[in-house]
């Protein structure tokens, strides 16, 4: 059944709760959405802060864990320890559609000819049909990750009526680390490898001291963003390059 497209209960959170700490923002939206919500989470550098929130509130929320059949295998072998680690008992790895990726991209190399195309196969697509049966997602997404970002509230609603979450909008790079440091969370294996941002492997690369934590993303072309978030307005948070 389609959601009703209504943007005024965002409005109404983000006037209460919009400057609020990211556990009261986490904590209202799983009242508000109890039993219709799902946090999206990557598994990547910084997955842990808001996954060890959501354990700490309610460990059986479907965590959707986005497998594009192109990750690193640290990730995978993250997931799952991590999962282990906050025991969290509902995190769902969702892939994209075998016969699809059979006809689009037999050998695996979409990505190399066009990305944009790619990202929509094995990420667009599958979330989409991922998220359909719930109301409203969790996402740990920041205000400082990108310009596309910057004007981000703690709640949106995206085209589909899908209410969106932001609990960590507001939160630095060292609001983070220290997040991580308090409670003493696992980190991704790569971090220390020098990938402070952490995709699909053929898009990803290390980043070099004083770059900026997300241009190992997309590295050879201007696009900041894979095409999953839709912004309020109903744009699609990308730059084709
Ligand atoms: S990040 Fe790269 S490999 Fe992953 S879906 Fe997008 S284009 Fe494909």
């Amino acid at each position: 059944m389609p959601r009703p497209l209504d943007p005024l209960p965002t409005a109404r959170l983000n006037t209460r709760f919009g400057d609020a700490s990211a556990e009261t923002i986490l904590a209202v939206a799983l009242d508000r959405f109890d039993g219709e919500i799902a946090m999206v989470s990557s598994f990547g550098a910084d997955s842990a802060v808001l996954l060890h929130m959501l354990a700490a509130l309610d460990p059986s929320v479907p965590v959707l864990m986005l497998d594009t059949l192109m990750l690193f295998p640290e990730t995978i072998a993250y997931q799952r320890d991590l999962s282990a680690h906050l025991g969290l008992t509902d995190v769902r790895r969702i892939s994209p559609d075998t016969g699809a990726i059979e006809q689009a991209d037999p050998n695996g190399d979409l990505n190399s000819r066009d990305s944009i195309a790619c990202c929509d196969l094995r990420k667009v697509v599958p979330l989409r049909n991922a998220l359909a049966p719930f109301t409203a997602s969790i996402s740990g997404r920041k205000r400082f990750q990108t310009g596309q970002r910057a004007a981000m509230r703690a709640f949106e609603v995206d085209t589909d009526g899908l209410i969106k979450v932001n609990p960590l909008a507001a939160w630095t790079p060292a609001d983070i680390a220290a997040y991580l440091d308090r409670h003493a969370l696992p980190r991704h294996p790569l971090v220390a490898k020098g990938y402070p941002s952490i995709g699909c492997a053929p898009c990803t690369t290390p980043v070099a001291e004083g770059e900026d934590s997300r241009s190992g993303r997309w590295r050879a072309e201007t696009r900041e963003e894979c095409g999953i978030h839709i912004t309020p307005d109903g744009r699609i948070e990308r730059k084709a390059g």
